[in-house]
């Protein structure tokens, strides 16, 4: 474990407080430290309030803030005196603990403070660094954990026994640190939990942190608990193990009473563990540590009998809320990490952002498992210490902060011919709603015009059954199924009138405006069908199907047939609750096709101006992609809940139609 610290970096912060968002930036940036929330650092500084008088004031890091990317703003400033009185008190609840905290912050805008912030405030060291460092809780997670943490420490570290994080363990560590603390020490390992440094400064801190970690990393791979090289299994990756993994996702929905992200994680370490002889032993034990549970649940799911996993879930919170202090209100049952021995490892969320943090922390879970069965068993906390922890209202109101959730999050749109214009369009439409979107386009920008975690760009041509089966596949693994189709993808050939119309050229028009949308609809039905909400499909038709104009056969007979067949759809699918409806856009210009000069020379040949020749409809105004977008993503959302085989113009009304 190297440690990261750099002079030259390090002196452009001024303040004590930017070098405490400095190391614990550090400390984020590896996940071998701490994962997505976890762990909490601390400075104690003095300062002058408005009437010039001195206090002592602890920055703690900020509830819901990550330490990976925390900023000063990020650290919540409480009246350090105060809190060491509040850790005399022989009993604190959690609600008043939390009102105590916010009412003595010397700053109203500031986050809610660490529920650890009276741990900080009671060890007496500027700078005080807590991880869950990997290396730490596989050593502790073990049956003889405490004996081993000794052997590897001595007196350098205080060892706390486990007691759940709050109030009760500040007590606690505030006597074990009285009793046992002498000149060697530089720390405390929490069992079953994680670690924390301290020091003078923030470099000392943070390095004692490496170093510490690292005594632990260096004992694993003295004891040959640090490698395990896993197994390669060969993964596949077919179009019908993707339909495997879209009715495994709509159980998980099912169970969930909401829609999720399944992202399936094929690769050699997932896949070898969930494969293992021993896998429903090590991996039905519980989290690495506590905090975890409230992203991956206490157990992962193994294989795919969503309806035993509930069943299994139900029966813990039953037996554990009996022994619970107060009464709880069960949370979903639906499982967030499955291990199956041909998927490998799925991980389950919200949004595709959720999934993913889920999956890193279960990555990290299976290094941990892994070592601590190589040095003689992996042993979490039993169920209760996990319980308390997945049903404390401090830990849930973490996941509060995420807001609400947006209409269409933990479900995925796919777009075709995305990336330009109306396509371009209807990916931010879906994205801006909550949903994943696949983009598809024959243009390779397409895999550049959004990021995140919500999306995926594939290049793809849609006049290859093969080629969009695996953007299919590729699609299904990352996000687990598809509720919404948008199709976009068309040509528009140049003008043309039927006496000169050459066959190839129909044929070509056809088989990209029609042929190819018959096959994305065949292919794309069993996901639609599994779709927890309904699948629903919008067709991006044209002016020209209810009223053609001269010199665009192909293109008019093309958006014809394609209207015909969305209305056939409707009849076929009606029963499997999937949706199709169609809208008719005319004159965007706003797309790449329309130049400023193909603009201006088509509006010349109407004698208009170009803003005339834009707004040349029944209420003067101009039809833009975003337009065409917003109605698209309306379809697929509530409003049209009710509505199946519609066609809608999006033209600004035009004489001919209506
Ligand atoms: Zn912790």
């Amino acid at each position: 474990m190297q440690s990261n610290w750099k002079e030259d970096k390090a002196n452009v912060h001024k303040s004590e407080l930017d070098l405490r968002v400095y190391t614990s930036r550090l400390l984020g940036q590896d996940k071998s430290l701490v994962l997505h929330g976890g762990g909490n650092t601390s400075v104690k500084l003095t300062e002058k309030n408005i009437l010039g008088e001195e206090e002592q004031v602890l920055y703690v890091k900020g509830s819901g803030w990550d330490l990976e990317t925390i900023a000063a703003e990020g650290f919540a400033p409480v009246r350090l005196e105060h809190l060491k009185k509040l850790a005399q008190l022989p009993e604190l609840t959690d609600p008043e603990m939390v009102n105590q905290l916010v009412t003595h912050q010397t700053r109203a805008v500031a986050p809610v403070p660490s529920v650890e912030a009276i741990l900080h405030a009671i060890l007496p060291y500027p700078y005080v660094d807590h991880t869950h460092a990997d290396a730490i809780v596989s050593i502790t997670n073990t049956a003889d954990g405490e004996k081993r943490i000794r052997e590897i420490y001595g007196d350098t570290m205080v060892v706390i026994p486990y007691v759940m994080p709050g109030f009760d363990l500040a007590r606690l560590c505030g006597e074990r640190f009285a009793a046992e603390a002498g000149a060697n020490t530089i720390g405390m390992v929490l069992l079953n939990h994680g670690i924390f440094t301290f020091g003078q400064n923030a470099k000392e801190s943070y390095e004692r942190m490496i170093e510490q970690v690292g005594r632990a990393e260096d004992y694993l791979k003295q004891h040959k608990a640090w490698d395990a090289a896993p197994a390669a299994l060969p993964a596949s990756h077919g179009i019908e193990l993707a339909r495997e993994q879209a009715k495994l996702r709509a159980d998980i929905a099912k169970a969930a009473g909401f829609p999720v992200i399944v992202a399936r994680h094929a690769n050699d370490k997932s896949l070898s563990f969930a494969n293992r002889a021993d896998i429903a032993t090590i991996a039905q034990q519980g989290p690495a540590t506590p905090d975890h549970v409230i992203r991956t649940k206490r157990l992962p799911m193994l294989g795919r009998d969503v309806a035993a996993y509930v069943k299994e879930y139900k029966e813990y919170f039953t037996a554990q809320e009996a022994q619970a202090k107060e009464r709880k209100t069960m949370l979903d049952a639906a499982p967030r990490v499955v291990l199956d021995n041909e998927l490998g490892l799925c991980a389950v969320g919200k949004s595709a952002q959720d999934a993913s943090i889920v999956a890193d922390i279960y990555d990290h879970t299976m290094d941990i498992i892994l070592r601590a069965t190589a040095l003689g068993g992996y042993r979490a906390l039993p169920a209760k210490d996990i319980f308390d922890v997945e049903y404390w209202d401090l830990e849930q109101a973490k996941l509060r902060k995420g807001g609400k959730s947006l209409p269409f999050s933990g479900e995925v749109a796919l777009v075709t011919g995305a990336a330009s214009g109306i396509g371009k369009a209807c990916v931010e439409s879906l994205l801006a709603r909550g949903a994943a979107v696949v983009a598809l386009d024959l243009d390779a920008k397409v895999t550049t015009i959004k990021n995140g975690a919500n999306f995926l760009g594939l290049q793809c041509d849609l006049n290859s059954e093969e080629q969009f089966k695996q953007a299919l596949v590729q699609a299904v693994e990352k996000f687990g199924g598809l509720d919404m189709l948008v199709l976009n993808a068309g040509i528009f050939p140049g003008g043309c009138r039927i006496d000169s119309l050459k066959t190839e050229e129909w044929q070509k028009v056809m088989r990209i405006n029609l042929d190819a949308n018959l096959m994305l609809m065949r292919e794309c039905h069993p996901l639609l069908k599994l779709a927890p909400r309904g699948g629903r499909v919008v067709v991006i038709g044209s002016k020209n199907v209810p009223a053609p104009g001269p010199g665009a056969a192909a293109y008019s007979a093309s958006k014809a047939a394609l209207n015909q067949l969305a209305r056939v759809a409707a009849l076929e699918w009606g029963a499997d609750n999937i949706r199709i409806n169609s809208l008719h856009p005319n004159a965007v210009f706003d797309t790449g096709l329309w130049t400023p000069e193909v603009l201006a020379a088509r509006a010349k040949h109407y004698g208009l101006t170009v803003d005339e020749y834009k707004t040349n409809n029944v209420l003067k105004t101009e039809v833009t992609s975003r337009d065409v977008a917003e109605l698209t993503a309306e379809m697929c959302g509530s409003l049209f809940a009710k509505t199946t085989g519609a066609q809608v113009p999006v033209d600004g009304g035009n004489d001919r139609v209506i």
